[in-house]
């Protein structure tokens, strides 16, 4: 047995004590605009169909943090808000679908980003015999998501993403009152937020007729609060469900 055959066993017991009914082999795509609410929907799937989130953007800024060689050449395309290379990209999301929790399922958020993405994922899930079932478009007016971008900020202490526009106050007095900051991304700043909605425009749009032709879109609309969206993205996945 090869130490991957021991995480991979463990990670199959971990799955078989949720209930039959909580557990999921979707393969599914977030798609839509920086600030649709694609992380945060995510977050909360994973949490309750114990299938994990693959953000490329999260992996990119631990990459970053960390100092790393790949972190360094993604940098300057992320501060400005440019797609970082396919090449950076795709490396990424190979070595983390290869992992032992990623076998039943998976859900991207903010990859594919642009056509020669969406290809190359459906040639590796092709040849892994997993296509993927859906692609969820978050649907969001333009006025909204620039309050979203603009008024986005993680608790430091809890790793809660708040918005000072629309979270309760409650919220945020909280995690200021343990003792949290309230951090802004890097690139949340108005002239990043600009370019990367201009990138989504030219690049990712298109990737919703790619799916739709494919007959795997489905629209949920991510406007108002998070629970009714979750609700209704849960509602637009559910014959996934096993
Ligand atoms: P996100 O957190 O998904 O908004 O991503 C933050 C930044 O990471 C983006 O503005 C890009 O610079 C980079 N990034 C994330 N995912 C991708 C991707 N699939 N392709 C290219 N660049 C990406």
């Amino acid at each position: 047995m090869t130490f991957t055959d021991v995480v991979r066993y463990f990670s199959r017991l971990d799955r078989d004590v949720i209930p039959r009914e909580k557990y999921s082999d979707m393969r599914i795509v977030l798609l839509g605009a920086p600030g649709s609410g694609k992380g945060t929907q995510a977050k909360r799937l994973e949490a309750e169909y114990r299938t994990p989130q693959v953000s490329t953007g999260d992996l990119l800024r631990a990459a970053v943090a960390a100092g790393t060689p790949l972190g360094k050449q993604a940098k300057a395309a992320m501060d400005a808000g440019d797609l970082v290379t396919d090449e950076i990209v795709l490396g990424i999301i190979r070595e983390r679908l290869a992992q032992p929790d990623a076998q039943a399922g998976f859900i991207l958020d903010g990859f594919p980003r642009n056509a020669a993405q969406a290809e190359a994922l459906e040639a590796v899930l092709a040849e892994l015999g997993a296509p993927l079932d859906t692609a969820v478009l978050m649907d969001v007016d333009f006025d909204i998501l620039m309050k979203r971008l603009t008024g986005r900020r993680t608790c430091s202490l809890t790793g809660k993403v708040l918005n000072v526009y629309f979270s309760p106050q409650a919220d945020i007095d909280a995690c200021i009152r343990a003792g949290g900051e309230l951090i802004k991304r890097d690139d949340d700043n108005e002239e990043t937020i600009g370019n990367r909605l201009n990138v989504y425009q030219q690049q990712t749009a298109p990737l919703i007729e790619y799916y739709r032709r494919q007959g795997k879109l489905v629209t949920v609309s991510a406007e108002g609060e998070i629970d009714a969206v979750y609700r209704r993205l849960v509602e637009s996945i559910k014959g996934l469900r096993s």
